[in-house]
């Protein structure tokens, strides 16, 4: 059912995290929402071309799973059905530093575990329910169509399985396909300035292997992350538990540092990390399939304002921020995105032309959802000397910060749940602006 109706026919390019849930947030507002995928996409939860990044670990945070969970209610049961392993949040991680371990709190709350294929498989599943949703896979979106002033996008032309070109009109374009492309090629035909970026390079080198979890031995942890050592060394990895009691191990390197994709290699790279807890884990363990590799150059953040984006035109995910991954905050980030969306155009619902003026409005309303992200993420890289970009004038202050709170986080669990809840997304960065912390904090520095 509608919520409002605010226009004919919406279209979403790309099915990727971002995109199916921009679907669910127009659903209620639109007669009718297309997505268009240019893969095809499988009926089982396997990766596929257009999202790589998919055969690696991919954790969804809380505050990605509330927004999730806001635009498709059954989500939670969905995720079970299909196998998401729940785990604790802190109790049950095992999170290796260089210097000690993180305490392991029951904070109260779970997260699940599941392959990034499984995450879109079960958000399909949920969108295949709404009646007014269609997702078309094999139709590569090759141009956005605008009209004649170049002010407002009006549809999109895709290329379709059997067919030359095909044009799709749209009261409203969303282009959530990871790159931007459809959106960079049309400011560029209607002479608009691409947006300003910020760009920090990191050269990150990703290798994922996936395991069955060994019957004969158990383990106090369901999960395990090892931090890198920075600035001395960059090797990290992580174990999660993935449907049908497998686990998917990635480990990650900077620079020269690459973990190999074959598996002396890659167990050689485990036994180098700053804990063997990973290491001491898989090799008894059987591996199963190929082990992935993937190359993160650099974050990317995009700025679009009105001189750059025409009405009726949204960017969204990746395509408007791409963050390092280190943080598992890309999914949960587009779902916030989403949801921002909705609550955009559900405020201008009373208007006569709902739709014109949301572009502006939106982008500088995600901003606000991007800034603490973009933050914890990517700020954490200048500790390398091999990163590339500006560097914050406040980067060595904003450093001294962090390790305080981590200090005072190790004793005191008030102050770890709130770090947790920050890295989840569930409170903005704002929330270290308390008087009474900034006081600890302050002593902590001083001491
Ligand atoms: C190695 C790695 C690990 C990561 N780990 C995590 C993690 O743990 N947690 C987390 O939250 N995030 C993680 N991320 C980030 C996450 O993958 C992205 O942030 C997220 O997928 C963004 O969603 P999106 O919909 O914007 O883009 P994508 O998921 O990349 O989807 C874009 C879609 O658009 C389609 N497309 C592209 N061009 C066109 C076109 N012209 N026409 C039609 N379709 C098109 C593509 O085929 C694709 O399906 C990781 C990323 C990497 C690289």
């Amino acid at each position: 059912m509608l919520h409002a109706h605010l226009g004919r026919q919406a279209v979403v390019i790309g099915a990727g995290i971002g995109g199916l849930a921009a679907a669910g947030a127009l659903s209620e507002l639109f007669d009718r929402v297309v997505v268009l995928e240019r893969d095809n996409l499988p009926s089982e939860a396997t990766p596929r071309p257009g999202a790589p990044q998919g055969r690696h670990l991919h954790g969804l945070l809380a505050g990605g799973h509330q927004a999730l969970c806001a635009l498709f209610p059954d989500l939670e049961k969905d995720l079970a059905r299909a196998g998401a392993i729940p785990v604790r949040v802190s109790r049950d991680f095992c999170e290796n530093g260089p210097e000690s371990d993180r305490p392991r709190r029951d904070l109260g709350w779970s997260a699940y575990m599941l392959s990034r294929p499984l995450i879109e498989l079960v958000i399909r599943g949920a969108l295949a329910r709404l009646p007014n949703v269609t997702v078309q896979p094999q139709c590569r979106v090759t141009a956005l169509l605008a009209t004649p002033d170049g002010r407002r996008v009006v549809g999109a032309r895709y290329a379709a399985p059997g067919s030359s070109e095909e044009t799709i009109a749209a009261d409203f374009v969303v282009d959530v396909s990871g790159r931007g492309f459809p959106t960079l090629a049309l400011l560029q035909a209607i002479n608009r300035p691409r947006p300003r970026e910020m760009e920090i390079g990191v050269d990150l080198s990703y290798a994922t292997a996936i395991f069955s979890v060994p019957r004969s031995q158990r383990f106090d942890w369901s999960v395990v992350l090892t931090h890198a050592d920075a600035p001395h060394h960059g090797r990290r990895g992580v174990l999660c538990p993935i449907e049908h009691n497998r686990w998917m191990v990635t480990l990650v390197g900077r620079g020269a540092e690459q973990p190999p994709a074959e598996l002396d290699g890659f167990m050689a790279y485990a036994e180098r990390l700053a804990k063997p807890t990973i290491h001491d884990a898989i090799r008894n363990a059987k591996p199963i399939g190929d082990i992935a590799r993937f190359g993160f150059p650099a974050s990317v953040r995009r700025y679009f304002d009105a001189d750059t984006i025409p009405d009726r035109l949204i960017v969204m995910g990746d395509a408007l921020c791409r963050l390092n991954p280190a943080y598992g905050q890309g999914m949960s980030v587009a779902a916030c995105e989403a949801l921002l969306l909705k609550r955009v155009l559900l405020t201008r619902r009373d208007e006569r032309e709902p739709l014109d003026g949301v572009s502006v409005l939106f982008h500088a309303q995600a901003q606000s959802v991007i800034d603490g992200p973009w933050q914890l993420a990517a700020l954490p890289d200048f500790a390398y000397p091999c990163t590339r970009g500006q560097r914050p004038d406040d980067f060595e202050q904003t450093l001294r910060f962090s390790a305080a709170m981590r200090r005072l986080a190790f004793h005191d669990p008030a102050v770890d749940r709130l770090m947790t809840e920050v890295a989840h997304l569930l409170k903005p960065l704002s929330a270290y602006q308390d008087p009474e912390l900034l006081r600890r904090v302050g002593a902590e520095l001083t001491a």
